[in-house]
């Protein structure tokens, strides 16, 4: 396994529609471990391929608490306490992410590994089933709700070279872009080409 380089906004790259996987090669089994490594080192409980520069329709997620908490929880902890962690459905690896159904819609605050530093209220949809490949091949149906419906969302968004900027009210994405195009720099115009 190794740690990839998440790109940052505004790399070009992250706006890219990612390609679907042909076919679960060694290179797929070694990017889906990679790309869970890299995951789990910069906290993150979901990374897209196009994160990490690979068109491909790939994405790892990992929601539980033990993930999560790791970052919000650090420096408060005594030490020598012992916690009970319910430990979530662990490691998701999903293989051309489709969303096939959805239902309700709910507001919460989202980041992302490659605008980091900041975060906004996105309207999402409260429930979604998806279909994706797990690494055998086998085609799954996850149904999901709250935190990982969220997440599903923004990762396929990711594929699809959509950042959750991208979902605010016209009024929200100007000001928060701009505030992030101070501190990372400037998306750069896409012209029409004719
Ligand atoms: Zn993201």
């Amino acid at each position: 396994m190794a740690l990839r380089k998440i790109l940052i906004y505004p790399d070009p790259f992250l706006r890219k529609k990612c390609a679907p996987v042909e076919g679960i090669d060694g290179e797929v089994l070694k990017l889906l471990d990679d790309m869970a490594e890299t995951m789990y080192g910069a906290r993150g409980v979901g990374l897209a391929a196009s994160q990490i520069g690979v068109d491909k329709r790939v994405v790892v997620i990992d929601i539980s608490p033990r993930n999560i908490e790791a970052d919000e929880e650090e420096g408060e902890e005594e030490e020598g306490e012992e916690k009970t962690e319910y430990e979530g459905p662990g490691l998701i690896e999903l293989i051309n992410p489709e969303i096939i159904s959805s239902v309700g819609q709910v507001i919460a605050e989202e980041a992302c590994l490659s605008i980091p530093g900041f975060t906004s209220d996105v309207r999402r949809k409260r429930r979604v089933v998806i279909e994706a490949y797990n690494r055998e091949g086998q085609l799954m149906e996850i149904e999901a709700s709250e935190l990982l419906a969220r997440v599903f969302q923004h990762e396929i968004d990711h594929l699809d070279g959509v950042l959750f900027i991208d979902r605010l009210s016209r009024l929200k994405r100007e000001l928060i872009k701009r505030k992030i195009e101070k501190v990372l720099g400037k998306e750069e115009k896409r012209y029409a080409v004719m």
